[in-house]
């Protein structure tokens, strides 16, 4: 039978793992889906990287080098490539940092305001490299479907995600996509 499933891979790249969360709202219909799909790569599986998949789901933009990795790999190996809320899908709110100076935002978060008395900014080489803007996915791969939000609610997703793995067209009505 678990050959049959569908294979899903998930990741957080830089967001809040907000979406995340939103996807376990589905509640109960976790029992659901996973008689539908096999998980590969997610947080839920603590796989580290993506296996061929039918479908990925991205959250978050691209921020550093490792970022870049992560996606292409998950662009390489998933056959449907899903942007899932803001980050991912415009950069969201870490891309409010895209108007300030890199070294002047590090400086903020660790030697300024609110950071830590005397710190420094970490230098360790092993640390991803950082860019100096959050970049949208699209810029970096392509990608297949947007599911928008911050985060998309549970319903939406499961809306989404329904629609997607029984082999119809994603279609959500505006009460799941309007946020005013
Ligand atoms: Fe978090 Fe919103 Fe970004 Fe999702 S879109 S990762 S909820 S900030």
């Amino acid at each position: 039978m678990s050959e049959q499933k569908i294979r899903l891979a998930t990741c957080s790249l830089a967001g809040c793992f907000g979406c995340h969360m939103s996807l376990l709202d589905i509640d109960e219909r976790l029992f659901d889906l996973v008689e539908l799909v096999e998980f590969n790569r997610t947080p839920l599986t603590d796989i580290k990287h993506c296996g061929p998949c039918d479908v990925g789901i991205v959250e978050g933009g691209v921020c550093n080098a490792e970022n870049v990795h992560v996606l292409r790999e998950f662009r390489k190996n998933c056959k449907v490539l899903v942007a899932i809320g803001a980050c991912a899908i415009n950069g969201g709110l870490p891309a409010m940092r895209n108007n300030i100076d890199l070294w002047d935002c590090f400086q903020e978060v660790y030697q300024y305001e609110g950071g830590l008395e005397g710190g420094q900014v970490p230098n360790d080489p092993e640390l991803p490299l950082p860019f100096d803007k959050v970049h949208p996915i699209y810029e970096v791969v392509n990608v297949d479907y947007f599911l928008p939000g911050c985060p998309p609610s549970g319903e939406a997703i499961w809306q989404f995600l329904t629609d997607l793995l029984a082999g119809r067209e994603p279609k959500l009505d505006y009460e799941m996509l309007h946020f005013d």
